[in-house]
């Protein structure tokens, strides 16, 4: 089910990346580990007491060479586009400014909640310079710091009470929901096209459907798909929409949507840096996840071709060795019926549930194979694995000492696990947890 989208906007300054920062708090991420990343983060999942949403820093979206106010008031509109519940940002020590009621102009036009937030009241006596910002008519703005995380609880409190009560699904379980991302000019969007080509019965009533206006709905052989945001990889209207934060914004929200990514790939071009990072998001989201290499026709190939390019992307993409190939061209629509198989199988692989006898049989003879690691002369003991969840499937291992469970372990149970059961275009997790 889509969680909510937070978005925060205001002027440059106002300590909008701070906020961010601060509510995402630490979460480890594959993406993170590629140098350059972490700065531009501006998209995360994030979590209040019982409420899960993601928040988006629009201030990290920088649009070309706009002048100042034309990039605050294209951010606002990506929030008002992209959010359900807006935080609004100002600077408590600079009062209000006339780019705050720009900004304000521009977020009154839209029916989203808005709440506003006065940052840089670091501490309680400042609290009276938070009157003024009644003028904006939001209504009552929070005081909060950043630098020194207060305040933030009640202003979450109040974004979280703006938050709808969740409509039934999107769609329902059975249909395998899958989105496409790439950089620009892979292909996406060929692709699309030929998979929604002849042979396609368009499906134009799913029960629960409510963004059809951007979604492909199509069945093929009995089986019901969603291509997910396929109006976002097509429609290139607005300015910000060329920006390359916008369409990771995007894409990162597709991803959210669906339960099979397929990561698109120019053969022509080879691999870059971009794409690296792309993958990682999927990854990253626990989808399962795809790898197609598209315009395979413009390669000149002898039979040691599809061999050698399967290498290269392993090397490339050590965090996805469980991601499935495929090789096709959308042009020529050659391979193409090679794809719908493998997205059913990675769907299917990454709903599974196991049988708690046989996965601990599976997770013990493991251990008899290749002793638990020790520590200063203790050694991890394993009791019991049992699987908590599925897409991706991810099974809790009750230990005697998790911190015993080295990462090098980890990896070793988990590809018996895969050896046993199959778990192919599937991330899985495990999650080593000390028996009470
Ligand atoms: P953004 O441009 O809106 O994303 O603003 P940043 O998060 O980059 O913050 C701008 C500056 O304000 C940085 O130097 C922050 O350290 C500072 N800042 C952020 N929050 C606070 C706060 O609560 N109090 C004070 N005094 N400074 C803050
Ligand atoms: P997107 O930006 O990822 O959606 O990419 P498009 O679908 O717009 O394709 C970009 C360009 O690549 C277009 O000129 C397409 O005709 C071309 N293209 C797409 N698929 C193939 C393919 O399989 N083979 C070749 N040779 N060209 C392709």
């Amino acid at each position: 089910m889509a969680k909510p989208v937070v978005a925060i906007v205001g002027r440059p300054n106002v300590g909008k990346s701070t906020i961010f920062n601060r509510i995402v708090g630490e979460r480890i991420s594959i993406v993170e580990d590629i140098p350059g990343i972490t700065r531009d983060r501006i998209y995360s999942s994030a979590e209040w007491l019982t409420h899960d949403f993601n928040i988006i820093d629009t201030g990290g979206i920088e649009i070309g060479d706009e002048p100042f106010l034309e990039q605050i008031r294209q951010q606002a509109e990506i929030a008002i586009d992209e959010a359900d519940v807006i935080i609004f940002m100002t600077n408590g020590r600079e009062g209000v400014t006339s780019a705050d009621e720009q900004v304000a102009k521009i977020l009154y036009r839209s029916n989203k909640p808005i709440v506003l937030a006065v940052n840089k009241v670091d501490n309680p006596d400042m609290k009276d310079q938070i009157y003024d910002f009644y003028a904006l008519g939001f209504g009552e703005p929070f005081p909060i710091s950043g630098s020194h995380g207060l305040g933030l609880g009640d202003m979450l409190d109040a974004v979280a009470a703006s938050f709808k009560p969740r409509e039934e699904k999107e769609y329902g379980d059975e249909v395998i929901k899958f989105s496409l991302i790439g950089r620009p000019n892979v292909g996406k969007s060929s692709l699309v096209n030929s998979l929604l080509g002849e042979d396609r019965v368009i499906v134009s009533n799913i029960a629960g459907t409510t963004r059809d206006a951007i979604d492909s709905p199509y069945k093929y052989d009995g089986q019901e798909y969603v291509i997910i945001d396929t109006a976002g990889m097509r429609k290139k209207g607005k300015v910000y929409e060329s920006t390359e934060k916008y369409s990771v914004l995007r894409a990162l929200r597709a991803i959210e949507r669906s339960d099979v990514v397929l990561v698109v790939l120019d053969a022509d071009e080879g691999i870059i840096e971009q794409d690296k990072k792309i993958a990682g998001y999927a990854h990253d989201a626990g989808r399962a996840v795809i790898i197609v290499v598209n315009k395979w026709d413009a390669v000149e190939k002898d039979e040691k071709t599809m061999d050698r390019f399967e290498k290269k992307i392993r090397d490339h993409f050590q965090f996805l060795d469980y991601a499935p190939v495929v090789f096709l061209s959308a042009l020529t629509k050659k391979r193409i019926h090679t794809l719908l198989p493998v997205i059913n199988m990675a769907s299917e692989n990454h709903a599974m549930r196991v049988q708690s006898s046989v996965l601990n049989e599976v997770v013990m003879d493991a251990v008899a194979m290749n002793p638990t690691p020790t520590d200063h002369g203790k050694r991890l003991k394993i009791f019991y694995a049992t699987q908590v969840s599925v897409k991706p499937p991810t099974f809790v291992v009750f230990v005697n000492e998790p911190e015993l469970m080295h990462f090098s372990y980890e990896r070793f149970l988990e590809n018996r696990i895969r050896e046993a059961f199959g778990f192919e275009g599937t991330p899985i997790r495990l999650i080593a947890r000390a028996r009470k």
